[in-house]
């Protein structure tokens, strides 16, 4: 077996666990992996390669230290308070790359503070680099341990000067002892506070806190197929569920009579509606609601649904929205999902009650990970 060259970071990051695998052979392996888990209940098709599998990623995350004068920017080592230093990585977008290298030389220069996760006290935790990858625009997230901010004025001119390609930047407050990146309280100190991305045609808003796909390229093809697998003729009404920015419903909606999209997430909610809006869908409404809560509503007042998408977290649907789904029997549910264990155990479900699957499309999303999206047809028996 060929083994392409390893990142240097890759045993202490842990990010890509099949670093120094050819790609065919990471195509593979995660091939086998899906066959094993979905070929009994229909045919796996074969795998989309991603054309270029190298820095994909349109989010990149850094964590920072003071090493002898100098600045560090990096990851803290899983269940722990060590930072690892990486200056370079093969799957994340370079640019965003370039933007968390360059403020380790304004964090010395403007004297800031670094967070200790220790102590519980400091200025700056972690900063997090969004861009969009159609648009070019570029989102940058401080996030603080607290909300003063030294000579703030000088430093986003500085890091603008460095790199005007950025289009906003947002201090994020986070003072809780928690290993999620992302505090609750948000200031706007340069730009809109949002970033654009155009995906099949459409635009859409991401806020800081809203889900958006990592790697671009793949989900027009992924989102492509789930719409295909659809079927629309214009009459339907069709649900979206944890529909995120409204990405899916949106790109949907000129193939469809009506949609309805539901998220959990009070910003992608928001970013929904402007989205829905701005791309002059007008027969797409959204509701800030658990999809399962949703759906047990729908059910119970019969309401009329043709198709449901469904897009779930990682760890799956749960059996409220299931069983929701079986009651309200739409003739076609499409199932995209990112693990394969938990579309194993829905799909059976779905199919232990009323629902056929028809196709599995994987689509590599995330090479150089064993992570795999899949999309899944199920018909109404
Ligand atoms: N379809 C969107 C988002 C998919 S990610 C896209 O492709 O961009 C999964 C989404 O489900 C996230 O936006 C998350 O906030 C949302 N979510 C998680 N749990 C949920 C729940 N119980 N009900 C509704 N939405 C939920």
């Amino acid at each position: 077996m060929n083994k392409l060259p390893l990142c240097p970071y890759s045993r202490l990051c842990g990010g890509c666990n099949y670093q120094g695998i050819e790609y065919d052979e990471q195509l593979n392996k995660k091939q086998s992996y899906v066959n094993e888990l979905l070929s009994e209940f229909a045919k796996v098709n074969d795998i989309i390669p991603a054309e270029n599998p190298y820095n994909y990623r349109n989010k990149v995350h850094a964590s920072y230290r003071y090493q002898k004068g100098n600045v560090l920017a990096g990851m803290y080592q899983e269940n722990s308070h060590k930072l690892v230093a990486i200056d370079g990585c093969q799957i994340e977008n370079q640019k965003a790359r370039e933007i968390v290298q360059d403020i380790k030389t304004l964090i010395k220069s403007f004297k800031l503070t670094i967070y200790d996760e220790v102590e519980k006290r400091g200025f700056l935790r972690h900063v997090l680099v969004r861009t969009g990858h159609n648009t070019g625009q570029v989102l940058v997230t401080l996030i603080v341990g607290e909300a003063i901010f030294p000579s703030k004025n000088n430093f986003i001119k500085a890091l603008l000067k460095l790199h005007p390609e950025i289009t906003t930047i947002i201090m994020n407050i986070n003072n809780k002892k928690t290993s999620m990146i992302l505090g609750d309280r948000e200031i706007v100190i340069y730009g809109k506070g949002y970033i654009e991305d155009i995906l099949c045609g459409k635009k859409f808003r991401i806020s800081p806190k809203s889900f958006y796909q990592v790697n671009p390229v793949q989900t027009e093809i992924l989102y492509s197929k789930a719409i295909e697998y659809a079927e629309l003729t214009g009459k339907e009404r069709v649900l979206d569920a944890y529909c995120g920015i409204g990405t899916i419903g949106i790109i949907a909606s000129d193939y469809a009579k009506e949609l309805i999209g539901v998220e959990l997430n009070k910003d992608a909610i928001k970013d929904a509606i402007v989205n829905a809006k701005n791309n002059k869908a007008n027969n797409i409404k959204f509701f800030n609601d658990d999809a399962g809560q949703f759906m047990l509503n729908l059910a119970s007042n019969k309401e009329k649904i043709d198709v449901v998408l469904m897009d779930p977290p990682r760890a799956g649907s749960d059996e409220v929205f299931l069983k929701s789904v079986v009651s309200l029997a739409p003739k076609k549910v499409v199932y995209i999902s990112c693990n394969p264990e938990t579309l194993a155990r829905d799909l059976k479900y779905l199919t232990n009650n009323g629902y056929n699957t028809k196709i599995i499309q994987p689509v590599d999303m995330f090479p150089f990970t064993e992570h795999i999206e899949n999309c899944v047809l199920l018909s109404k028996n």
